[in-house]
């Protein structure tokens, strides 16, 4: 797995969602890694890739705001996305260490309106 980090390989990960990249990041550069370099099951690499073409689904791109029920959307999401981490930790094992970074748009979004 390559990413920015100096010594080109990482033990340290992160599942976060966002438009355009994949599920997997380096926890200490925040590089965005190649979902098919990551050591896991080609059916938790399904997983997580829909996982993540459902993020922000809770937004609307056009208006920029959330969309009815957008927190309770965003909850969801996070909710699979922790699960999913689990898996990829169960997956990668030691000495990997993988978290999990869950996205707060839709709730710093109600709390400023
Ligand atoms: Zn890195």
């Amino acid at each position: 797995m390559r990413c920015l980090c100096k010594q080109k390989e990482t033990k340290e990960l992160k599942v976060e969602g966002d438009v355009g990249a994949d599920p997997i990041w380096c926890n200490r550069c925040n590089g965005n890694l190649e979902i098919e370099e990551v050591p896991i099951s080609l059916g938790l690499k399904s997983e997580l890739r829909k996982w993540i073409a459902n993020y922000g689904e809770w937004i609307d791109w056009d208006k920029d705001e959330i969309v009815t029920n957008g927190i309770k959307l965003e909850d969801e999401h996070n909710n699979q996305g922790y699960i999913l981490t689990k898996q990829v930790q169960k997956e990668m094992g030691i000495p990997y260490k993988v978290s999990f970074s869950p996205s707060t748009f839709a709730r710093r979004y109600a709390n400023e309106k």
